[in-house]
């Protein structure tokens, strides 16, 4: 394996592993560096500057500089032009960007190929549309004034993202803050500093002037903490965890910095008896185990109606019996490694507490020997809504199914959470999928279906541990923008 990787490695176009600030690449003002590795075996793959408050003090101020040079007199139209460029660049260098990203974050090329690529570069599109539609309003308060509201800027945008979807996720902050004619300041996952890096370097060779978009690769104690503080940082975009956005909050409250966000869930997916079983089933199991269950909006709690939870439990068993664990690189793996040993040690003690609470283990359970951090699909069943494994993300292949009795009893265990991103109901009465989608207390609700997010749509947490704001959408211009109020004094009409 570590021979393969080796000319793989040395086949794959690594990025300038420097700092990008004010569109130069330059080595972290204390000299450190980090190591990112491959998932799949454990090895590094590159050394990466590692940026920590004096270089994220550079990279602010080279943001705010931006803001107030060129940048500044493009029209809407012209930023738009220059995301589509970026757009351009990266279908042109697609699939680099999909072994880079499968390479850095362990997800197999069909996925990154079929998913993250693709979505990055559609969001990219969707908002060059908006840069020139961010329009205000005429407001007709008085007679003896012309009033009207305008949008400008937000400023500089810290925008501080995880490892899961690396470059997507980042996408998904950088194209609406550029959009609208912000300046950002862009933090990867420490675990997958690449295709941001790459990003970086792309949005220069599109035209996006120097300075509108810098990588500070590093720690969220160093980089993040030296971001979240700054005072010249005007809004913060992030996606992680609870316990970290709940800090970010905190922090960001001393500077009343604005601030989104995208964190964790447990959502449930609710399978009624009268649903397309077969369906339910296959989406379910991608709705689990995809990306090896390190999704936000992953379906790890399946509610299955009490008279076909056997049948339910049996079928998924099934479907996970084919999933091919392995190689990223393997065109016939299905699901990669996660992306660390923390995080493969993480989701095993979450395994051994659902045994221990008594929950039955349908699927898999036993740890995967060997290099590269690899945890089976994992299925409990007969579990109960109160059991860790019922509350607490995992953040990995593991579904936990529970039963229930009705309608009312399923609704009451989805709502019984701490997170509110997404929910899934499976039936074909039309009335109950909407009469439960309206009860559910989630930001999204698929009706038999699982999974999808679109670029056009909002995403994000109905409040709690999944967070608050929204991004994508024409919900996430509100994030990069300011309202200014215009009051012109006319005086008294004749
Ligand atoms: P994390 O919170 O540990 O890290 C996320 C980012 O925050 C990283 O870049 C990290 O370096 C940075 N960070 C850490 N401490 C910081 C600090 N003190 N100040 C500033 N930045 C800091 O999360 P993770 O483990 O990387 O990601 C997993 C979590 O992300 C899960 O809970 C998952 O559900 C969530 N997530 C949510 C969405 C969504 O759209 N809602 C999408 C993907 C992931």
């Amino acid at each position: 394996m570590d021979s393969f990787y080796d000319t793989l490695e040395a086949r794959i176009d690594l990025p300038d592993t420097r700092l990008l600030i004010g569109g130069e690449r330059r080595d972290s003002v204390t000299g450190k560096s980090f190591e990112t590795l491959n998932p799949a075996t454990g090895t590094v793959i590159a050394s990466v500057a590692q940026a920590e408050a004096g270089d994220v003090d550079l990279a602010v101020k080279a943001a705010r500089a931006a803001l107030g040079g060129p940048w500044k007199t493009l029209t809407g139209a012209q930023r738009g032009r220059l995301l589509n460029k970026l757009a351009d660049l990266l279908e042109k260098n697609s699939e680099a960007l999909v072994q880079l990203e499968s390479l850095d974050a362990g997800k197999p090329l069909a996925a990154t190929r079929r998913q993250d690529i693709p979505a990055a570069i559609d969001c990219l599109r969707y908002y060059a549309g908006w840069a020139d539609k961010i329009d205000g309003v005429v407001v007709p308060a008085r007679a003896d004034a012309l009033t009207y509201v305008k949008r400008e800027p937000v400023g500089v945008v810290a925008a501080i993202v995880p490892w899961n979807f690396p470059l997507m996720n980042a996408v998904w902050k950088v194209a609406p803050a550029i959009a609208c004619g912000c300046a950002v300041v862009l933090k990867p996952a420490e675990l997958t500093p690449l295709t941001a890096l790459r990003l970086g370097e792309l949005a220069l060779e599109a035209g996006i002037p120097p300075g509108v978009l810098n990588i500070v690769p590093g720690f969220g104690t160093g980089a993040g903490q030296a971001l979240i503080e700054h005072p010249g940082v005007d809004k913060i975009a992030f996606t992680g965890s609870p316990a970290v956005g709940k800090h970010i909050m905190a922090v960001a409250a001393q500077t009343c910095k604005r601030v989104t966000l995208e964190l964790g869930g447990k959502s449930a997916n609710l399978v009624f008896a009268d649903a397309d079983i077969e369906g339910a089933v296959r989406a379910s199991s991608s709705g689990i185990f995809f990306n090896a269950g390190q999704v936000c909006s992953a379906g790890s709690r399946i509610l299955v109606q009490e008279s076909i939870h056997d049948q339910f439990v049996e079928l998924l068993s099934a479907r996970a019996a084919k999933i091919k664990l392995g190689d990223p690189f393997d065109t016939t793996t299905t699901m990669g490694p996660l992306i660390s040993a923390v995080q493969q040690q993480r989701v095993q003690d979450h395994i051994e507490a659902g045994r221990k609470e008594g929950a039955q283990i349908a699927f898999g359970g036993a740890q995967v020997e060997g290099a590269g951090f690899y945890v089976q699909p994992t299925i409990f069943a007969r579990a109960n809504n109160s059991m860790g494994i019922a509350q607490d993300e995992i953040f990995g292949p593991v579904a936990t199914v529970i039963p229930f009795a009705d309608e009312r009893e399923a609704v009451q265990i989805a709502n019984d959470s701490r997170y509110s991103l997404a929910a899934a109901v499976w039936t074909r009465d039309v009335t109950r999928a909407h009469q439960v989608a309206n009860a559910l207390r989630a930001g999204t609700v698929w009706i038999n279906t699982y999974g999808h997010t679109d670029t056009r749509l909002p995403w994000g947490g109905y409040g709690g541990d999944s967070g608050v704001g929204r991004d994508l959408g024409r919900a996430a211009l509100e994030n990069y923008t300011e309202q200014k109020t215009i009051w012109l004094h006319l005086g008294m009409a004749a």
